[in-house]
């Protein structure tokens, strides 16, 4: 009751709009269906065609483009948290059309130490985490970024490699013996984040790593 009252209030103070074209759309976090529809594309990606060796499987839901990378980079850059609700809908409501069976723990790529200070938070996290508890499962920070790498998008694809080489390691005191990860990422480019991700988590003993991208800007 106290939350359709606070709902219902917010609604009269800031009436929901789209974050794309700012029309009047039904509730907070809500695309309207002309914009969403830009960016939508779930799919999965061709790890074979990206040449990655440990990432078994990666899917995708949308494109890298207009509305969706302008949601990405301001709240990235400029701390634009007013549109992470706009992420959770769309998760909430096309979350289900990516297929995974078994997942035993998720994890986000990391951020260094000194981004995460500078940034606040861990962008995947703030993500994808509302919509993992909802499914009941279990998120572990897995991962730890050792090396603070120049950003990936800043990069040509063979540079992207040697930036990304031995940047991540375990942290302490899990066991993923067997265990079939998901891997969560804002953004997937040439997959050598992930893929980097992956050995180190194959390396500890999991059985499969899969990745799960909020947006793609390859085309296979
Ligand atoms: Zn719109």
């Amino acid at each position: 009751m106290i939350k359709l009252i606070y709902h219902t209030f917010l609604n009269m103070l800031f009436p929901p709009k789209c974050p794309v074209c700012r029309c009047y759309v039904g509730q907070q976090g809500e695309w309207c269906m002309r914009c969403l529809e830009q960016v939508l594309s779930i799919r999965t990606i061709n790890v074979g065609q990206h040449h990655l060796k440990y990432l078994d499987e990666c899917q995708v839901l949308c494109q890298y483009r207009s509305g969706m990378k302008k949601i990405i980079q301001h709240i990235k850059f400029y701390q634009a948290l007013k549109y992470v609700p706009h992420i959770h809908w769309l998760l909430n409501r096309e979350g289900d059309l990516v297929s995974f069976k078994c997942i035993d723990i998720v994890s986000a790529v990391p951020l260094h130490e000194s981004r995460l200070k500078s940034r606040g938070y861990n962008q995947s996290e703030k993500f994808f985490y509302p919509w993992i508890k909802e499914k009941g499962w279990l998120w572990q920070n897995l991962l730890m970024r050792k090396k603070d790498t120049v950003p990936q998008y800043e990069l040509s694809s063979k540079e992207r490699q040697k930036n990304i080489k031995n940047a991540f390691v375990m942290r302490p005191n899990y066991n993923i013996q067997d265990c079939t990860i998901l891997l969560v990422d804002d953004i997937f480019t040439t997959g050598v984040t992930m893929d980097e991700c992956a050995k180190v988590l194959k390396s500890a003993g999991a059985k499969k790593v899969i990745g799960l991208a909020l947006a793609t800007d390859a085309e296979y």
